[in-house]
């Protein structure tokens, strides 16, 4: 992800923005794993227990290893897993209750119809419904191939991408409506560069032995799926070679992941005219206005490099292989919904991609379904069960407690200007809290769901989502929107509203226990706090003022002091290296790293201050200190299979969990003092090589 929401991820695969805009990521949050959540607490009172240690590393020289070994030993990955630890558990405990109300909801074939119970219950079983999906077999896709064979040319073409109907017109490229990052009291119009199945260009490009075991992989899964779609052995063959090559010319205009981090030269803003000038073969003004954005007359283009692309290509390429692309990209979209070959297939290529060993069970699958496509219309049922008022009070008063530190942090801070402090301040105390669920629900009263054929209820919630999105062009900015769903064990930071926002599903024990003490809670939830903070202040977020604009107000010192602590923080995680030769990338998880260890740092300023801190007394023969570095370290153990890990660092912002654990603690000297650590321990840093921002 790039400029978007910036948010937690604790589970491999929880959450994966597809967007790359800010306000596209808020207006198209996808999460690929399911949502969750329990009531019952899986830790005891005390929250930590000792037997989950290794005692046998030093604490100075891995606390990683030191806090978690025992754990991780006693815990091998799931076959069905990618990787196991204390999201992934979490996510099963959510997912077990979310499971109970979607199960009683497909029971239930007496909901009043046009009811969201109607609509759960009829989505989630028609999910379900093996038998249903496997007599249908392309039944239901087939009108929808059957409209991209009909194109007969350019003009053809366009009207096919700018009808919502067809569900191929986000193929090449992105768009939607998000507040303009300029002007954030208003809407604007978003296209972004898109188009790959692979999860980056880098995928195509590179020509390691493994990025090249991945295309032949990615291959096999092509020409087996056009031939499930009927196409003879050669022709499948063809085709998958013409998807392959179109997807690669598109990777090679495409920005890298590092190149999107940057929001300013991701934002270009052309009145729609000019974009119809520059990119004609798009027919902009035609997707527009088929969308209900025809009053629409600017529009901000992400990579105008890309887009020249795709018009050259639209232009060029022959109408047969565009075809072929759409038709990829159409039966990728519907293939949960497709018969059981078609995800077998999909799921053999993950195997190469992320390690997994065995297929998700399909209720799984079909509950990740049904939460991202009507997750606030049984959110209500699942806040009920597990997440009370009383916790929603509790949290939200740790979140002042960190706000409050933050502040006293800014106002001590030696490097910065009294201006910049000032602004600083300014925004840190406009930040904007949700806490557990929205206050006004999604009205899905214009969404239609039915029991008769599961594609077209998951396309008809693809349509709504698209329209819930572009309703709001012209509108006042609605400031009450999540983008994350209530079981979701994630939290996350956008810009564009200057606000931190934290689903009830993260809001759980072992993250948050209002049975644990204060050193638990303060090292686990209230780290997750000051993490999503500190990005409203890392190398992205700081762009943004208290409004969610895109507007500097740092004084040219300041912006060079900043930029000089961040580079030692870039240095420090490019050495880490946790596949032999495969390096974490500095610059595509700075913002992460720099939440990481601004939030650490917070959070330990407001523990502080609580009377546990004060007294210092033992628990389990541990200070309190003590306990809010093991509870710290104990939110990120996991074990992660390679291929996963690979993929993790070459796309994701987040640093393995094992190096968000170690890098935040080598810059805090308190953690040192706390464990008795001394210069030489692999744990401590000189005070030039460490960085300390907040
Ligand atoms: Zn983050």
């Amino acid at each position: 992800m790039t400029g978007t929401l910036t948010h937690y991820a604790l589970a491999a695969g929880l959450l994966a923005l597809t967007a790359t805009s800010p306000a596209l990521a808020q207006s198209k949050v996808k999460t690929s794993a399911g949502k969750q959540k329990v009531a019952t607490s899986p830790t005891g009172g005390s929250g930590l227990s000792r037997a989950d240690l290794d005692t046998s590393v030093p604490p100075c020289e891995n606390f990683y290893q030191y806090a978690n070994g025992g754990w991780l030993k006693k815990n091998p990955i799931p076959a069905a897993e990618t990787s196991w630890g204390t999201g992934a558990e979490l996510a099963q405990r959510n997912r077990a209750l979310v499971h109970r109300i979607l199960d009683n909801a497909a029971a239930n074939h007496s909901a009043h119809p046009g009811s969201n119970l109607q609509k759960v219950g009829d989505f989630y079983g028609s999910a379900m419904d093996t038998a249903a999906i496997e007599a249908a077999g392309l039944q239901y896709l087939q009108p929808h191939l059957a409209r991209i064979a009909a194109v007969q040319d350019l003009a053809g073409m366009q009207r096919l991408l700018a009808d919502p109907k067809t569900h191929v017109g986000n193929s090449w490229y992105g768009y939607g409506v998000g507040p303009d990052a300029k002007q954030s009291d208003v809407y604007a119009v978003y296209a972004e560069q898109n188009g790959l199945t692979l999860p980056d260009r880098d995928y195509y490009l590179k020509d390691d032995p493994r990025s090249k075991a991945i295309r032949a992989a990615y291959q096999a899964y092509l020409v087996n799926t056009f031939k499930l779609l009927g196409d003879s052995p050669a022709t499948a063959a063809q085709n998958a070679a013409t998807v392959q090559r179109l997807e690669t010319r598109l990777a090679q205009a495409s920005r890298t992941a590092v190149a999107l981090r940057d929001p300013q030269k991701n934002y270009n803003k052309l009145t729609v005219a000019q974009a119809h000038q520059d990119y004609p073969n798009l027919n902009l003004p035609l997707v527009l206005q088929q969308n209900g954005l025809g009053a629409a007359q600017t529009i901000v283009v992400g990579q105008p490099e890309f887009f020249k692309e795709v018009n050259a290509m639209l232009g060029t390429e022959p109408l047969a292989d565009q075809k072929t692309y759409l038709r990829w990209h159409l039966v990728t979209r519907a293939t949960p919904a497709l018969p059981q070959a078609f995800g077998a297939e999909a799921f053999r290529f993950a195997q190469t991609l992320t390690g997994a060993r065995q297929q998700e069970p399909r209720w799984r699958r079909s509950l990740a379904a049904t939460d991202a496509s009507l997750g606030e219309a049984f959110g209500q049922l699942y806040v009920d069960e597990a997440f009370s008022p009383a916790a929603k009070v509790r949290a939200k008063q740790l979140v002042e407690n960190l706000r409050q530190a933050y502040a006293e942090r800014i106002r001590a801070t030696d490097w910065m200007s009294p201006e910049t402090k000032a602004q600083a301040l300014k925004k840190l105390t406009a930040i904007a809290v949700k806490i557990g669920y929205p206050d006004q629900w999604k009205d899905y009263s214009t969404l239609n769901i039915s029991r008769e054929s599961y594609l077209n209820n998951l396309f008809a919630a693809s349509e709504f989502s698209d329209k819930d999105n572009y309703r709001h062009f012209g509108k006042p900015i609605d400031r009450t929107e999540w983008g994350m769903t209530p079981p979701t064990v994630n939290a996350y930071y956008n810009p564009l509203y200057n606000e931190i926002v934290f689903p009830a599903g993260i809001l759980q024990p072992p993250f948050f226990d209002p049975r644990a003490d204060d050193a638990v809670n303060y090292g686990a939830t209230a780290v997750v706090i000051g993490h999503e903070i500190t990005h409203g202040f890392d190398d992205q977020g700081r762009q943004y003022d208290a409004q969610g604009n895109l507007h500097d107000w740092w004084t040219k010192e300041d912006n060079e002091k900043f930029n000089a602590k961040a580079a030692v923080v870039g240095k420090q995680y490019d050495a880490f290296t946790p596949l032999d030769s495969v390096h974490i990338n500095g610059k595509l998880t700075m913002g992460e790293n720099l939440a990481d260890i601004g939030g650490l740092t917070i959070a330990y300023q407001a523990f502080q201050k609580t009377q546990q801190a004060k007294e210092g007394k033992l628990i389990d023969g541990f200070t309190p200190n003590q306990r809010f570095f093991l509870a710290f370290a104990l939110r990120f153990r996991r074990n992660q299979r390679a291929e996963d890990i690979r993929k993790q660092i070459q796309t994701d912002p987040h640093s393995p969990s094992q190096y968000r654990v170690l890098g935040a603690l080598m810059n805090m000297p308190e953690f040192y003092e706390a464990f008795g650590c001394k210069d030489g321990n692999k744990m401590v840093r000189s005070a030039a090589d460490r960085s300390r921002i907040w």
